[in-house]
């Protein structure tokens, strides 16, 4: 990332002669908590979620539902009091999940309840029938020969973990990430998967999967958690298992969609970016309330309310809310893409895109040299409840594109102690939003990223080393 281009280090020196070193840390502060008050007690962070889930709904990428959203997206915003709204425009992947179906032929025959993982391909008109191999896992899975899985239908049985910061998610989401590829690999002519999720509903989660180059992709899907203990239950009689499975999902031709793009321009250091991220797509199978009209919801409000203070900040507050996160991240592409060639410099980014959850930890992956002002943060932060964690912060996976340019990232900790049992279901609906904790997470970011556009200081590199960008829909979000 060109992080010193001249023009914009040239007006960065400007701006830091005058900018804000007349003005004590303690006025910034006092602001801070100001504004995290003023949110608390009135927010329309969960009006926004209403509208988004209500009046658009479900917003697969690609889809009319998109469309839909980027027109809510511009609309909305300029209503809020930002100075500059634009679309970005992006190409995303379309896909049309059409219809699912998964039944046990033998030995005792039995519907399943199940969808199509995303970006998968369809089954011929008839359907698939072969008998199922079993895996713990999907380390189990790679480690199978062709030998093993030929003709086979592989069903990975692998369980989530159900924790506070949503750390279960990551190593349980590759059995769909990757786990059709591989079967694909070693012969599979079709996968199905216990769902990714901690639901003990019959209510499946799909979520995107990918073939490697060159491997053939199959039909691919993710049985609710019942639906899976079915099936272990009568290869528990080690009688022979067979399944058959129907799908008529399809990939469309690329659509049109965009990075909505919101700007509070920045009074005296307007080429200095803090960058609040959300994606705006969602899955098809819910309203996307908690994943993520909730992220959007929190940073449209807190940016609302940062516009209605008596000054603009001396940085320019920056709202993207980002295309296709879903199911291969080309907003975020796009977006890093055309930031590299502009003389704007992020200089921070926070994500919101881990659910509805009340905040229970403030992280950071900052440079050591930011670390005080973090720690400032966290003095403003206190009276929410929210406890300081540590600088292993890494951001969602909008910001991952950024990140890896060395942009540092600051990260709220939301309770995800519930968020999988919704996560990319038909249950992720506008009920599982607390307005409560909607509330509490506006006062939070309000704040913090009052005190980042405004702080004298930079907040360093991202810590090395340097991650990776995500895969898509592999972060938490
Ligand atoms: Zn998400």
């Amino acid at each position: 990332m060109p992080r010193c281009l001249p023009a914009a280090f040239a007006l960065y020196l400007l701006g830091a002669t005058y900018a804000f070193a007349a003005d004590p840390p303690d006025r910034l502060l006092d602001e801070a908590a100001a504004l995290r008050d003023a949110a608390l007690a009135e927010s329309d962070a969960w009006r926004h979620a209403w509208s988004l889930t209500t009046e658009v709904g479900p917003r697969l990428a690609g889809s009319a539902g998109d469309r839909a959203a980027v027109a809510w997206a511009l609309a909305n915003l300029v209503d809020l009091g930002f100075d500059d709204v634009r679309p970005q425009t992006v190409m995303v992947p379309a896909w049309e999940r059409g219809h699912a179906e998964v039944r046990i032929t033998q030995p005792f025959p039995q519907p399943l309840v199940a969808v199509s993982l995303g970006m998968t391909v369809g089954t011929p008109d008839a359907g698939i029938e072969a008998p199922v191999i079993r895996f713990e896992s999907l380390a189990e899975l790679e480690a199978a020969t062709p030998n093993d899985v030929r003709g086979h239908i592989v069903f990975i049985d692998e369980r989530m973990a159900r924790t506070r910061d949503g750390s279960g998610y990551g190593p349980a989401v590759q059995k769909r990430s990757r786990g059709p590829s591989i079967a694909s690999e070693r012969g599979a002519v079709a996968m199905v998967i216990r769902s990714v999720g901690t639901s003990g509903d019959r209510l499946p989660h799909t979520g995107a999967t990918r073939f490697a180059d060159g491997v053939r992709p199959i039909a691919a899907f993710a049985l609710a958690g019942p639906d899976a203990d079915m099936l272990s239950h009568q290869l528990g009689t080690g009688r022979d298992v067979q399944l058959l499975v129907r799908s008529t999902a399809r990939s469309l031709p690329p659509a049109r969609s965009a990075n909505v793009i919101a700007d509070i321009r920045g009074a005296d250091r307007p080429d200095e970016i803090v960058i609040l991220a959300a994606h705006l797509d969602s899955w098809d199978l819910g309203t996307g309330a908690t994943d993520n009209a909730a992220g959007v919801a929190i940073l449209m409000e807190a940016a609302r309310l940062i516009a209605t203070m008596q000054r603009r900040p001396s940085r320019t507050i920056r709202l993207v809310l980002y295309a296709n996160e879903e199911a291969g991240l080309d907003g975020s592409r796009a977006y890093t893409a055309e930031a590299l060639e502009s003389e704007e410099r992020h200089v921070v980014g926070i994500e919101a895109d881990a659910g509805a959850g009340f905040i229970y930890q403030f992280n950071s992956g900052v440079g050591a040299e930011a670390l005080p002002i973090v720690a400032a943060m966290r003095r403003v932060l206190a009276p929410l409840g929210i406890e300081g964690g540590d600088n292993s912060a890494t951001g969602g996976a909008d910001l991952s594109t950024l990140r890896a340019t060395g942009m540092p990232v600051l990260m709220m900790e939301h309770d995800r102690s519930r968020y999988f049992d919704w996560h990319h279901t038909a249950n992720d609906t506008l009920d599982k939003i607390d307005p409560a904790a909607l509330a509490q997470a506006v006062a939070a970011y309000a704040a913090v990223v009052w005190m980042a556009a405004n702080i004298e200081d930079d907040f360093g590199e991202f810590p090395a080393p340097v991650a990776k960008p995500a895969d898509p829909g592999e972060s938490s979000g």
